[in-house]
């Protein structure tokens, strides 16, 4: 009966988000259409209607690649990294991103292997989507401090950064599917990345202060490599 019920859970959970899914998908390609049917019907100006119609389609694209990131891991997705090679590498990947806004980005990787258990990719989504919306929220520039680090069980990376911060009522807010505050925003990359570090057994924690910033600390079991060992010794 319990099942039941949490089926029942699912089941509405994965109708809200459908509904929203179809609701923002909609939007722009109610829009699309409509500038199509423009440019059929022969006016002059076509070139303004291809920015928009670019933008629109660009805003579907955002949406349905984020959304990909929720479909299951296949078993053979699953492999032993070092997030400090994984954060090295998103690093690399956004660092021209962060110079353009007058950002420094700042890591203290540790000395030791910080070895999970894990999808790559989707790891790496979820430190791209923090680090995305720290860039974003910083817009008079600052630093982006990145910290790795372990205790016992449990590797930590702590994302600081300097942003303005938000309250109570937007905290309870971030991660729902399609809540954003800004006008390209898709309000899809934290709800992927709670999911994606749930699947992973991890857990997010976050903490702000309007004014002062936002610390986003991601939780994430530490795997030794059973395997790794067995080869090289
Ligand atoms: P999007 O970035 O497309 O808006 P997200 O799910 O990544 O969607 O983020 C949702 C919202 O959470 C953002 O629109 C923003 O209002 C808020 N947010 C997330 N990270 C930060 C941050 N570091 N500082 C301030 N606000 C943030
Ligand atoms: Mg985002």
């Amino acid at each position: 009966n319990e099942e039941l019920l949490i089926n029942s859970e699912k089941l509405y959970v994965a109708g809200q988000l459908a509904a929203g899914i179809a609701h923002e998908i909609r939007n722009p390609l109610t829009s699309l259409k409509g500038f199509l049917q423009l440019i059929a019907s022969g006016r002059k100006n076509n070139g303004t209607y291809y920015d928009i119609m670019n933008s629109e389609l660009d805003r579907i694209e955002d949406i349905v690649s984020e959304l990909l990131m929720l479909s299951k891991p296949q078993v053979y997705d699953l492999t032993y990294q070092d997030m400090r090679v994984m954060m090295r590498d998103t690093v690399t990947l956004l660092e021209t991103q962060a110079i353009l806004h007058n950002i420094a980005i700042d890591a203290e990787y540790g000395t030791d292997p910080l070895w999970i258990y894990g999808v790559e990719n989707q790891v790496k989504q979820v430190f791209i989507n923090v680090i995305k919306n720290a860039i974003e929220a910083m817009i008079d520039g600052g630093s982006i401090r990145i910290k790795l680090s372990r205790e016992h069980d449990c590797i930590y990376v702590r994302i600081r950064d300097e942003g303005p911060g938000f309250g109570e009522d937007q905290l309870a807010k971030i991660g729902q599917p399609f809540y954003t505050t800004k006008e390209k925003g898709t309000g899809l990359g934290l709800m992927v990345s709670y999911k994606i570090v749930d699947n992973h057994q991890g857990k997010i924690n976050v903490k702000s202060e309007i004014g002062k910033g936002t610390l986003f600390e991601i939780m994430l079991p530490f795997r030794y490599p059973e395997s790794v060992v067995k080869k090289t010794s």
